[in-house]
């Protein structure tokens, strides 16, 4: 008998569209999503141009329309010259939440100066999510912000000891702060030890933001899972030859290798389906305001044992962090709104099928 899930959710991902087809698309990526078992993705706005007002945001979303696979979201970015929400009130609810870049990432929309934070905590939309991508010191100043100006604040990718123990303490305290944390910051160490094959990674392909941590960091994310509000990927495609360049830029795909990394932890006995289900699905919901999604739910085969190839996956980038790792639970069937859309290694809606879920 097929182990039956609700549809998960990742609410971190870079489609790369527009901007850089040539390492991912809304139909590649949202390909990748399904064969993963993922049915709703948020998408994240450090595209080129970046989404930062209607006009870019349409551009994103017309191509959503039109290659969308599964559901999804997307993001605004909030930069140093649109903080005037408050004028432009029919663009937040077009979309799943402001992203705010306070720490080096990959794309042009860093907010530097602490200053340009403010009109962003002021003006954004007090019951629309605001997502962080802040790093220990800015991590601890989102908070404060969270706090000052009480309204939630999801912290992206955790990747830290003191991260995950402030989250603790400020959860603690009432502040309205949530996280995600990602599996390669769960299975990975910065010196690549893991349980399984990581022959193949050049330094390059080891690029990430936040960087990998040490053992201790990622022994104090699985102490404190409790505190860990939502798994995403952050699933981040560069093609190959990017990663081995001499300017390699950082981030990981993960689209199809999160379910079965999890999936191998829960037969570990180091995770729980109630964990994922919690954390990929029930979670994101409350956090993103995100609505259900009917007749949808996906089929594992939890003892199917098989090796992660990238050759194998949908992504356009043509590697994973994860190559030649054993695993245990396959995803076999996915139903998104009443149609199969992925069994047995092929996925079978068309371009167009997803749906933006905060658009009739
Ligand atoms: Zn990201």
């Amino acid at each position: 008998m097929p182990m039956k899930l609700p549809g998960l959710i990742d609410p971190h991902v870079h489609m790369r569209e527009p901007g850089a087809t040539h390492k991912e698309d809304w139909d590649s990526g949202t390909s990748a999503a399904l064969a993963g078992g993922i049915t709703l993705v948020l998408a994240m706005p450090n595209t080129k141009p970046p989404i930062c007002d209607a006009g870019t945001l349409d551009l994103a979303l017309d191509s959503a329309r039109s290659k969308a696979r599964c559901d999804y979201a997307q993001f605004v970015g909030a930069g140093s010259d649109n903080a005037d929400w408050g004028r432009h009130k029919a663009l937040p609810p077009r979309t799943a939440g402001l992203k705010m870049y306070l720490d080096s990432t990959f794309g042009q929309l860093r907010l530097d100066d602490m200053a340009l934070w403010t009109p962003h905590f002021e003006n954004w939309p007090k019951d629309m999510p605001i997502v962080a991508h802040s790093e220990s010191r800015s991590m601890a100043a989102a908070i404060l912000f969270a706090a000052i100006y009480d309204r939630p604040v999801h912290i992206a990718h955790i990747s830290l000891r003191e991260e995950v123990l402030l989250i603790k303490a400020a959860k603690e305290r009432g502040i309205k702060v949530t996280c995600e944390v990602c599996p390669h910051h769960l299975f990975l160490t910065q010196d690549l030890t893991g349980f399984g094959n990581l022959s193949g990674l050049t330094p390059g392909r080891k690029e990430v933001r936040p960087r990998l941590a040490t053992q201790k960091d990622v022994d104090a994310l699985w102490q404190n899972l409790d505190v860990i509000d939502c798994f995403a990927t952050d699933h981040a495609p560069h093609t190959i030859e990017e990663k081995d360049s001499d300017n390699p830029p950082p981030g990981f795909p993960g689209l199809e290798t999160i379910l079965p990394l999890l999936l191998t932890a829960v037969n570990d006995g180091r995770l729980t389906m109630d964990d994922i289900i919690q954390k990929m699905s029930v979670n994101p919901r409350k956090i993103f305001n995100l609505p259900e999604q009917p007749e949808t739910w996906i089929e594992m085969e939890e003892n199917a044992q098989y090796e992660i190839k990238a050759s194998e996956q949908f992504t356009r980038c043509g590697w994973t962090p994860f190559e030649g790792w054993k695993v245990k639970g396959k995803v076999r069937k996915v139903v998104l709104r009443g149609r199969t859309a992925f069994e047995d290694g092929k996925i079978l809606v068309k371009a167009g099928y997803g749906r933006n879920v905060f658009e009739n």
